[in-house]
């Protein structure tokens, strides 16, 4: 067992605390990895407060992990010292069913171990992040290119991915009309995502007020949904509409948007129902869908299309002593656009 520095959420409503963990000893598979940044996603906070269920605590979140591998277990044939690699939202999966044999593991269907809050193979509740080391199976651990610093390479474990498989798998490309809904951590990763596949890019985001921001990502056109001209404006524009924000939208207003054969997707995850009008729907033969993060080898070939296309997130760097400040400027998205954390600053108290 190696004993780590992580910070941690022990209840539901109290603040993150400085804290040590034990990391498994290195199984023939295993990667060590020293974690020198971690990137906080709006997903940790859901966890950690029990929004998406009761959590196990102490919770170690973070999902968003760059680092270096520091050792390596007898049969590891992926990854060496030195290597300079990533982990996102999961570290293992089944691996027999139909779905992980096409590299789609995030819908495992038995259920994936996810890099935090779940129960492992060895039993133990995964801890993520948030934390200086972590081990991980070497076919969860992904390379990270050398064109992309590992700071900002981090958020693109979770952000860059969950953005990228769904404009690929609807087809963001050259000729094609790709709306962003929101520009966030994962609505910023988006708009550079897409317009670097050559699409011609949206932004709707409910004010103008980041529109310099959005603009200089990549973004071609940039609307305030608060303004009801803009639903009149883009009446069947799209192909492709990526839906970032977890809270309620007007499914309908914005189905409208979209041409014929379009798509609605979301990535984000609102945990009120929505609801719809199918005449939306059928007024096009449009589609409604959802898509969560990306597999293993897709996310490698996310890393792989940043890398050529210089793409990483714009964030901002936090010792991990204002992790707190930060949860509370994320919930009031107060960020551009994704917070950081330097792991060498997971010092001992
Ligand atoms: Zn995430
Ligand atoms: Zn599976």
């Amino acid at each position: 067992m190696l004993t780590v520095n992580a910070y941690a959420a022990t209840a539901a409503t109290d603040p993150l605390v400085p804290t040590a963990i034990e990391r498994r000893d290195l199984g023939p598979h295993d990667v060590l990895i020293e974690i020198k940044y971690a990137g906080i996603c709006h997903s940790d906070i859901h966890t950690a407060r029990g929004d998406w269920g009761p959590a196990a605590y102490p919770l170690v979140p973070g999902h968003e992990i760059a680092g270096i591998v520091a050792e390596v277990g007898a049969a590891v044939t992926r990854h060496a010292v030195g290597d300079r690699v990533g982990v996102g939202c999961m570290v293992d999966s089944c691996r027999e069913c139909d779905n992980c044999r096409q590299g789609e593991e995030q819908y495992c269907v038995p259920g994936n171990t996810l890099t935090y809050g779940s129960v492992g193979a060895d039993g133990e509740v995964t801890q993520g992040g948030y934390s200086t080391h972590i081990v991980v199976t070497e076919d969860f651990v992904v390379t990270i290119p050398d064109g992309i610093a590992l700071d900002v390479a981090a958020p693109l474990l979770c952000a860059g991915i969950t953005t990228y498989s769904p404009l690929r798998h609807w087809g963001a490309g050259p000729g094609k009309q790709v709306a962003v809904v929101g520009l966030g951590g994962l609505g910023h990763m988006a708009v550079k995502i897409a317009h670097a596949m050559g699409a011609e890019v949206t932004v709707l985001s409910q004010s103008l007020r980041k529109r310099d921001d959005g603009l200089r990502l990549g973004a071609d056109h940039y609307h305030a949904t608060s303004d009801p001209q803009t639903f009149k404006t883009l009446t069947r524009r799209f192909d492709l509409i990526v839906n970032t924000v977890s809270a309620p939208i007007d499914v309908d207003r914005h189905l409208r948007l979209l041409a014929l054969d379009g798509a609605l997707v979301n990535v984000g995850a609102p945990a009120e129902p929505m609801t719809l009008n199918v005449f939306s729907l059928l007024a096009g033969r449009r589609s409604y869908a959802g898509s969560m993060i990306g597999g293993i080898r897709e996310t490698q070939e996310m890393l792989d299309f940043c890398a050529e296309h210089g793409i990483g997130a714009e964030i901002e760097l936090i010792d991990a002593d204002r992790i707190n400040e930060a949860w509370e400027r994320v919930l009031a998205s107060d960020v551009r656009y994704r917070f950081v954390i330097d792991a060498a600053t997971f010092t001992e108290r």
